[in-house]
């Protein structure tokens, strides 16, 4: 007898990429803000609730607030506001069934919960991801000479990676800051102090987007042997979609291969095939599809297939890349589950394999490749 993969395989997921959440919502434009990239509101009489994303949440969320899955928007943010921030919240958070966290806290993380305050709410795990252009700046801010950058850089970065509370990854805005169609080489020491007197010499503008310096961060974070994401594809209005394609990174993909470190391609779509192939073929590459399986509801399946249809399962894994709203986190997670059941299930109906190696796939998928290329301790 045959039998699917159920939809609650892996029971308890690592989320590898994700950010925190806000404290509470004042209304119905605040929420609404959270589900589209743009950052702007909806033209006069539209509301962004009218989407994939929009019925998705609603549909996956509202029970969870103890309404029906065909709640109105209206009621929706009605019934959070009468349970409160910190209910609504927890409720939300626990019912994802996340086993632990990956958090970047370093893109607006004033406006959201501080990460030992997001693992209490979510009754979870979370871990440190480095987010290396906001380190540097750090490092600017505090008033560096220029020949002194690249090693009170070095020196910054071993301290975020060591201690009880270590960072377990960093991560690189390369695509908004500059594009992934970067010189993959890695810049030369004087290269790094001409660059770094260039960018100081400018002053109050420490935002880093100078390619020398993203180059060098990049290394660095190469050099430092955790495993190291990379913003690709799908983001906001910042991104210039187009130099967001991960095939970019080709070169560099290969120029790092011999220090071995991962290199973790996030979001990927709608350059989610060409991530696969980049998964499939270099040895150190691995992917995700997170963000995109929120943004396109109920065809998260068929995304996901897309992505999986070329690639090793043990080359994907997940995020949520939930961001503000709890919401968020909750939807990635249920999403998931489930298209990577409907995404499976062929390898037992159609392809004869036995179910247990099969709900091991999606298990490594939804946890174990995160728990072993992030060597976090198993479960439990
Ligand atoms: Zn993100």
């Amino acid at each position: 007898m045959t039998r699917s993969v159920g939809p609650d395989v892996p029971a308890r997921l690592v989320d590898h990429h994700a950010h925190s959440v806000v404290r509470d919502i004042a209304d119905r434009p605040s929420l609404e803000r959270f589900l589209t990239e743009s950052g702007e509101p909806p033209p006069e009489g539209c509301s962004h609730f009218d989407s994939f994303l929009g019925a998705a949440m609603l549909r996956t969320c509202a029970p969870v607030l103890d309404l029906p899955p065909g709640a109105s928007a209206d009621e929706y943010v009605a019934r959070r506001t009468e349970l409160g921030g910190e209910a609504a919240n927890q409720r939300l958070l626990r019912s994802a069934g996340v086993a632990e966290v990956l958090v970047d806290h370093g893109y607006r993380g004033q406006e959201l919960v501080g990460l030992h305050e997001l693992a209490e709410l979510a009754a979870t795990r979370v871990r440190r991801i480095v987010r290396l252009e906001q380190l540097a700046e750090a490092v600017a801010a505090n008033g560096v000479a220029p020949s002194r950058f690249a090693e009170a850089l070095e020196e910054r970065l071993a301290a975020e990676l060591s201690g009880p509370d270590a960072a377990v990854g960093c991560k690189s805005v390369l695509a908004y800051r500059y594009g992934l169609d970067v010189d993959p080489a890695e810049p030369r020491p004087h290269e790094v102090r001409d660059a770094a007197e260039e960018w100081l010499s400018a002053g109050a503008a420490l935002r880093l987007s100078h390619p020398v310096l993203l180059r060098h961060l990049v290394w660095a974070g190469l050099r430092s042997g955790v495993p190291l994401q990379f913003h690709t594809g799908y983001g906001d209005a910042d991104l210039e979609l187009h130099r967001s394609n991960p095939a970019l990174l080709t070169g560099l993909i290969r120029q790092a291969a011999p220090l071995g470190t991962p290199i973790m391609l996030l979001h990927c779509y709608p350059y989610h095939r060409e991530a696969a192939y980049l998964a499939s073929a270099y040895p150190h590459v691995y992917f995700d599809v997170g963000l995109a399986i929120n943004y396109v509801g109920h065809r998260a399946a068929a995304v996901l297939a897309e992505a999986i249809e070329s690639a090793p399962f043990h080359k994907m894994l997940y995020s949520s890349d939930g961001f503000g709203l709890a919401e968020l986190h909750l939807l990635a997670a249920v999403t998931f589950r489930s298209a990577v059941a409907s995404v499976l299930d062929p390898l037992v109906v159609r392809e004869a394999r036995n179910p247990d190696e099969v709900a091991a796939a999606a298990a490594m998928i939804g946890a174990g490749n995160a728990r072993r290329v992030y060597n976090l301790p198993s479960d439990g």
